[in-house]
Protein backbone atom coordinates (compact mmCIF):
# COMPACT_ATOMS: atom_id res chain seq x y z
CA UNK A 1 0.00 0.00 0.00
CA UNK A 2 1.19 3.20 -0.92
CA UNK A 3 1.64 6.45 1.04
CA UNK A 4 -1.51 8.05 -0.95
CA UNK A 5 -3.53 4.86 0.92
CA UNK A 6 -2.47 5.93 4.21
CA UNK A 7 -2.67 9.04 3.93
CA UNK A 8 -6.36 8.45 2.81
CA UNK A 9 -6.92 6.47 5.74
CA UNK A 10 -5.94 9.41 8.42
CA UNK A 11 -7.96 11.94 6.17
CA UNK A 12 -10.90 9.44 6.60
CA UNK A 13 -10.25 9.13 10.69
CA UNK A 14 -12.82 11.41 13.49
CA UNK A 15 -9.79 12.11 15.50
CA UNK A 16 -7.26 14.90 14.74
CA UNK A 17 -4.08 13.53 13.92
CA UNK A 18 -1.08 15.11 13.40
CA UNK A 19 2.96 14.28 13.42
CA UNK A 20 5.61 16.41 14.92
CA UNK A 21 9.46 15.89 14.33
CA UNK A 22 11.84 15.93 17.01
CA UNK A 23 12.16 19.53 16.71
CA UNK A 24 8.34 19.62 17.09
CA UNK A 25 8.14 21.45 13.54
CA UNK A 26 4.94 19.55 12.59
CA UNK A 27 5.11 17.32 9.12
CA UNK A 28 1.58 16.25 8.73
CA UNK A 29 -2.02 16.96 9.73
CA UNK A 30 -4.94 15.40 8.66
CA UNK A 31 -8.86 16.58 7.93
CA UNK A 32 -10.14 15.90 10.94
CA UNK A 33 -7.17 18.26 12.87
CA UNK A 34 -8.21 21.10 10.28
CA UNK A 35 -12.14 20.57 11.16
CA UNK A 36 -11.49 20.87 14.91
CA UNK A 37 -8.60 23.46 14.65
CA UNK A 38 -10.29 25.77 11.94
CA UNK A 39 -6.14 25.90 10.66
CA UNK A 40 -5.43 23.97 7.48
CA UNK A 41 -2.75 21.92 6.58
CA UNK A 42 -1.00 24.09 4.43
CA UNK A 43 -0.77 26.69 7.48
CA UNK A 44 0.57 24.64 9.85
CA UNK A 45 3.00 22.20 8.18
CA UNK A 46 6.56 23.16 9.00
CA UNK A 47 5.62 25.18 11.70
CA UNK A 48 6.36 24.63 15.68
CA UNK A 49 3.24 23.54 17.61
CA UNK A 50 4.70 26.22 19.91
CA UNK A 51 4.69 28.99 17.82
CA UNK A 52 2.15 30.56 18.89
CA UNK A 53 -0.50 28.01 16.65
CA UNK A 54 -2.19 25.30 19.37
CA UNK A 55 -0.85 26.72 22.84
CA UNK A 56 -3.14 24.14 24.48
CA UNK A 57 -3.93 25.18 28.31
CA UNK A 58 -4.89 23.12 30.66
CA UNK A 59 -8.19 23.46 33.02
CA UNK A 60 -5.77 26.04 35.05
CA UNK A 61 -4.98 27.79 32.55
CA UNK A 62 -0.92 26.84 32.47
CA UNK A 63 0.10 27.13 29.26
CA UNK A 64 1.53 24.01 28.49
CA UNK A 65 3.57 25.12 25.18
CA UNK A 66 6.22 27.18 27.96
CA UNK A 67 5.84 24.75 30.67
CA UNK A 68 5.29 21.04 30.38
CA UNK A 69 4.73 20.66 26.94
CA UNK A 70 3.31 16.26 26.39
CA UNK A 71 4.99 16.48 22.88
CA UNK A 72 7.78 17.06 24.02
CA UNK A 73 7.97 15.09 27.07
CA UNK A 74 6.94 12.35 24.98
CA UNK A 75 9.84 13.30 22.06
CA UNK A 76 11.88 13.29 25.61
CA UNK A 77 11.23 9.99 27.32
CA UNK A 78 9.04 8.12 24.76
CA UNK A 79 6.40 7.08 27.16
CA UNK A 80 2.61 7.63 26.15
CA UNK A 81 0.82 11.28 27.56
CA UNK A 82 -2.84 11.82 27.89
CA UNK A 83 -3.80 15.20 28.84
CA UNK A 84 -7.90 16.94 28.77
CA UNK A 85 -6.77 20.22 27.46
CA UNK A 86 -8.06 23.65 25.57
CA UNK A 87 -6.69 24.00 22.10
CA UNK A 88 -6.41 27.57 20.70
CA UNK A 89 -8.82 27.36 17.74
CA UNK A 90 -8.45 29.23 14.75
CA UNK A 91 -11.17 31.49 15.08
CA UNK A 92 -9.72 32.17 18.66
CA UNK A 93 -11.88 30.41 20.84
CA UNK A 94 -10.70 27.73 23.06
CA UNK A 95 -11.76 23.93 22.16
CA UNK A 96 -11.90 21.30 24.88
CA UNK A 97 -9.99 18.08 23.46
CA UNK A 98 -8.45 14.96 24.86
CA UNK A 99 -5.25 15.00 23.20
CA UNK A 100 -2.96 11.40 23.32
CA UNK A 101 0.42 11.62 22.52
CA UNK A 102 3.16 8.80 21.40
CA UNK A 103 6.65 8.34 20.17
CA UNK A 104 7.15 8.05 16.39
CA UNK A 105 10.32 5.69 16.61
CA UNK A 106 12.26 4.42 13.30
CA UNK A 107 13.73 0.82 13.11
CA UNK A 108 16.24 1.32 15.30
CA UNK A 109 13.83 2.31 18.08
CA UNK A 110 15.39 5.95 18.00
CA UNK A 111 13.02 8.20 18.76
CA UNK A 112 11.97 10.57 15.76
CA UNK A 113 9.29 12.68 16.94
CA UNK A 114 5.62 12.39 18.42
CA UNK A 115 2.07 11.62 17.65
CA UNK A 116 -0.99 13.68 19.00
CA UNK A 117 -4.44 12.02 18.39
CA UNK A 118 -6.94 14.65 19.73
CA UNK A 119 -11.12 14.76 19.64
CA UNK A 120 -13.04 17.36 20.69
CA UNK A 121 -14.08 16.80 24.33
CA UNK A 122 -18.00 17.67 24.38
CA UNK A 123 -18.63 16.28 27.52
CA UNK A 124 -22.34 17.63 27.78
CA UNK A 125 -23.18 15.66 24.38
CA UNK A 126 -21.33 12.86 25.93
CA UNK A 127 -23.24 12.81 29.18
CA UNK A 128 -26.41 13.85 27.28
CA UNK A 129 -26.06 10.44 25.58
CA UNK A 130 -25.24 8.56 28.72
CA UNK A 131 -28.18 9.38 30.18
CA UNK A 132 -30.13 8.04 27.38
CA UNK A 133 -28.68 4.77 27.52
CA UNK A 134 -28.82 4.19 31.39
CA UNK A 135 -32.77 5.00 31.22
CA UNK A 136 -32.98 2.48 28.18
CA UNK A 137 -30.90 -0.33 30.30
CA UNK A 138 -33.30 0.34 33.42
CA UNK A 139 -36.16 0.24 31.31
CA UNK A 140 -35.40 -2.75 29.06
CA UNK A 141 -35.85 -6.50 29.78
CA UNK A 142 -32.66 -7.89 29.30
CA UNK A 143 -34.01 -11.57 28.23
CA UNK A 144 -36.41 -9.82 25.83
CA UNK A 145 -35.39 -6.60 24.59
CA UNK A 146 -38.83 -5.19 25.22
CA UNK A 147 -39.95 -2.94 27.84
CA UNK A 148 -39.73 -3.69 31.58
CA UNK A 149 -42.30 -3.59 34.22
CA UNK A 150 -41.24 0.14 35.22
CA UNK A 151 -41.39 1.38 31.69
CA UNK A 152 -45.07 -0.49 31.52
CA UNK A 153 -45.97 0.98 35.02
CA UNK A 154 -44.47 4.36 33.88
CA UNK A 155 -46.56 4.03 30.50
CA UNK A 156 -49.67 3.09 32.00
CA UNK A 157 -49.47 6.43 34.61
CA UNK A 158 -49.87 8.08 31.01
CA UNK A 159 -52.57 6.35 29.88
CA UNK A 160 -54.11 7.08 33.17
CA UNK A 161 -53.29 10.79 33.00
CA UNK A 162 -54.99 10.99 29.35
CA UNK A 163 -58.19 8.99 30.75
CA UNK A 164 -58.87 11.88 33.42
CA UNK A 165 -57.25 14.79 31.01
CA UNK A 166 -59.19 13.94 27.76
CA UNK A 167 -61.76 10.93 28.48
CA UNK A 168 -59.33 8.77 26.23
CA UNK A 169 -60.05 5.04 27.07
CA UNK A 170 -57.23 2.70 27.11
CA UNK A 171 -57.14 -1.36 27.20
CA UNK A 172 -54.64 -3.56 29.38
CA UNK A 173 -53.99 -6.94 28.43
CA UNK A 174 -52.53 -9.30 30.55
CA UNK A 175 -50.61 -12.43 28.60
CA UNK A 176 -49.11 -15.14 30.80
CA UNK A 177 -47.65 -18.47 28.54
CA UNK A 178 -49.10 -21.98 29.31
CA UNK A 179 -47.12 -24.28 31.07
CA UNK A 180 -44.05 -22.55 30.51
CA UNK A 181 -42.28 -24.95 33.17
CA UNK A 182 -43.25 -27.71 31.50
CA UNK A 183 -41.25 -26.46 28.37
CA UNK A 184 -38.01 -25.63 31.34
CA UNK A 185 -38.63 -29.33 32.87
CA UNK A 186 -38.49 -31.11 29.29
CA UNK A 187 -35.97 -29.03 27.34
CA UNK A 188 -34.11 -27.17 29.45
CA UNK A 189 -34.10 -23.29 30.88
CA UNK A 190 -32.39 -21.83 27.83
CA UNK A 191 -35.19 -23.47 25.70
CA UNK A 192 -37.45 -21.53 27.86
CA UNK A 193 -35.71 -18.76 27.35
CA UNK A 194 -36.01 -18.78 24.24
CA UNK A 195 -39.47 -19.29 24.09
CA UNK A 196 -39.95 -16.22 26.12
CA UNK A 197 -37.94 -14.25 23.42
CA UNK A 198 -40.24 -15.50 20.69
CA UNK A 199 -43.08 -14.70 22.42
CA UNK A 200 -42.01 -11.28 22.94
CA UNK A 201 -40.87 -10.51 19.47
CA UNK A 202 -44.61 -11.35 18.59
CA UNK A 203 -45.98 -9.32 20.61
CA UNK A 204 -43.81 -6.47 19.68
CA UNK A 205 -44.27 -7.16 15.71
CA UNK A 206 -48.01 -7.14 16.49
CA UNK A 207 -49.76 -4.57 18.51
CA UNK A 208 -49.76 -1.02 16.94
CA UNK A 209 -47.28 1.94 17.25
CA UNK A 210 -49.10 3.20 19.58
CA UNK A 211 -49.42 0.40 21.19
CA UNK A 212 -46.70 -1.81 23.58
CA UNK A 213 -45.73 -4.89 25.20
CA UNK A 214 -43.86 -5.30 27.88
CA UNK A 215 -42.88 -7.79 30.12
CA UNK A 216 -44.75 -7.58 33.67
CA UNK A 217 -42.77 -10.41 35.25
CA UNK A 218 -41.70 -14.23 35.00
CA UNK A 219 -43.73 -15.42 32.12
CA UNK A 220 -45.59 -12.89 31.27
CA UNK A 221 -46.47 -9.99 29.54
CA UNK A 222 -48.31 -6.78 29.57
CA UNK A 223 -50.19 -4.80 26.14
CA UNK A 224 -51.01 -1.20 26.40
CA UNK A 225 -53.35 -0.06 24.30
CA UNK A 226 -54.37 3.39 23.71
CA UNK A 227 -57.84 4.76 22.42
CA UNK A 228 -59.47 1.23 22.26
CA UNK A 229 -63.00 -0.28 22.74
CA UNK A 230 -63.78 -3.73 24.01
CA UNK A 231 -64.18 -4.72 20.72
CA UNK A 232 -61.00 -3.46 19.39
CA UNK A 233 -58.92 -4.76 22.60
CA UNK A 234 -60.27 -8.47 21.82
CA UNK A 235 -59.81 -8.54 18.29
CA UNK A 236 -56.01 -7.85 18.94
CA UNK A 237 -56.03 -10.06 21.68
CA UNK A 238 -57.58 -13.18 19.15
CA UNK A 239 -54.78 -12.38 16.91
CA UNK A 240 -52.12 -12.53 19.43
CA UNK A 241 -52.94 -15.55 20.85
CA UNK A 242 -53.27 -16.75 17.00
CA UNK A 243 -50.21 -16.10 16.28
CA UNK A 244 -48.42 -16.98 19.12
CA UNK A 245 -49.87 -20.67 18.95
CA UNK A 246 -48.53 -20.93 15.08
CA UNK A 247 -45.02 -19.88 16.06
CA UNK A 248 -42.17 -22.17 17.13
CA UNK A 249 -39.25 -22.64 17.31
CA UNK A 250 -36.76 -25.51 16.13
CA UNK A 251 -34.74 -27.32 19.07
CA UNK A 252 -32.76 -30.32 17.70
CA UNK A 253 -35.12 -31.10 15.42
CA UNK A 254 -38.12 -30.61 17.80
CA UNK A 255 -40.76 -27.82 17.25
CA UNK A 256 -41.36 -26.19 20.30
CA UNK A 257 -44.42 -23.90 20.34
CA UNK A 258 -46.90 -22.27 23.39
CA UNK A 259 -49.95 -21.31 23.98
CA UNK A 260 -51.05 -18.32 26.04
CA UNK A 261 -54.05 -17.32 28.51
CA UNK A 262 -54.90 -13.61 27.86
CA UNK A 263 -56.62 -11.57 30.60
CA UNK A 264 -57.82 -7.93 29.30
CA UNK A 265 -59.79 -5.08 30.27
CA UNK A 266 -60.66 -1.51 29.44
CA UNK A 267 -60.24 1.30 31.38
CA UNK A 268 -63.56 3.01 33.04
CA UNK A 269 -63.78 6.88 33.87
CA UNK A 270 -61.96 8.05 36.94
CA UNK A 271 -60.47 3.85 37.30
CA UNK A 272 -56.88 3.89 38.79
CA UNK A 273 -54.86 1.99 36.27
CA UNK A 274 -54.05 -0.80 39.25
CA UNK A 275 -57.26 -1.04 39.56
CA UNK A 276 -57.59 -2.19 35.35
CA UNK A 277 -54.74 -4.03 36.35
CA UNK A 278 -56.49 -5.99 38.47
CA UNK A 279 -59.50 -6.35 36.73
CA UNK A 280 -57.33 -7.61 33.42
CA UNK A 281 -55.55 -10.44 35.99
CA UNK A 282 -59.01 -11.57 37.10
CA UNK A 283 -60.38 -12.19 33.55
CA UNK A 284 -56.42 -14.00 32.81
CA UNK A 285 -57.46 -16.15 36.02
CA UNK A 286 -60.29 -17.10 34.12
CA UNK A 287 -59.11 -17.77 30.88
CA UNK A 288 -56.49 -20.38 32.95
CA UNK A 289 -59.00 -22.67 34.76
CA UNK A 290 -61.38 -22.37 32.13
CA UNK A 291 -58.68 -24.44 29.98
CA UNK A 292 -56.09 -21.92 28.51
CA UNK A 293 -55.31 -20.76 25.25
CA UNK A 294 -58.25 -18.20 25.44
CA UNK A 295 -59.15 -14.39 25.39
CA UNK A 296 -61.53 -13.29 28.46
CA UNK A 297 -62.41 -10.09 28.43
CA UNK A 298 -64.73 -8.33 31.26
CA UNK A 299 -68.33 -7.64 29.53
P1 LIG B 1 -49.58 -21.88 33.75
O1 LIG B 1 -50.17 -22.37 32.47
O2 LIG B 1 -50.43 -22.16 34.93
O3 LIG B 1 -49.20 -20.45 33.67
O4 LIG B 1 -48.25 -22.74 33.94
P2 LIG B 1 -46.77 -22.21 34.03
O5 LIG B 1 -45.87 -23.37 34.19
O6 LIG B 1 -46.50 -21.32 32.90
O7 LIG B 1 -46.84 -21.26 35.28
P3 LIG B 1 -46.24 -21.35 36.72
O8 LIG B 1 -46.68 -20.08 37.39
O9 LIG B 1 -46.59 -22.65 37.40
O10 LIG B 1 -44.67 -21.30 36.54
C1 LIG B 1 -44.07 -20.26 35.88
C2 LIG B 1 -42.95 -20.83 35.09
O11 LIG B 1 -42.32 -19.84 34.31
C3 LIG B 1 -41.91 -21.44 35.99
C4 LIG B 1 -40.70 -20.60 35.75
O12 LIG B 1 -39.51 -21.33 35.79
C5 LIG B 1 -40.93 -20.07 34.36
N1 LIG B 1 -40.20 -18.84 34.15
C6 LIG B 1 -40.40 -17.61 34.70
N2 LIG B 1 -39.46 -16.75 34.28
C7 LIG B 1 -38.64 -17.44 33.46
C8 LIG B 1 -37.47 -17.10 32.72
O13 LIG B 1 -36.98 -15.96 32.74
N3 LIG B 1 -36.89 -18.07 31.96
C9 LIG B 1 -37.41 -19.34 31.91
N4 LIG B 1 -36.79 -20.23 31.15
N5 LIG B 1 -38.48 -19.69 32.61
C10 LIG B 1 -39.10 -18.76 33.37
MG1 LIG C 1 -47.64 -19.43 32.89
MG1 LIG D 1 -47.56 -16.68 35.48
Amino acid sequence: MDEAFFKRLLDSMADGVYFVDAQRRITFWNKAAERISGYTAREVLGKSCADNLLRHVDESGRELCVEGCPVAAVIRDGRMREAQVYMHHKLGHRVPVVVRATALRNDAGRILGAVEIFHAAFEKVDMLQEIQKLRKEVLTDPLTGVGNRRYAEIRLQECQKDERAYGVSYGVLLVDIDHLKAVNDTWGHGVGDKVLRMVAGVLDSTVRSLDMACRWGGEEFVVLCRNTTADGLRALAERLRMLIEKSWLDHLGNRIAVTVSIGGAVSRPGETAEAVVERADKQLYRSKTEGRNRVSLET
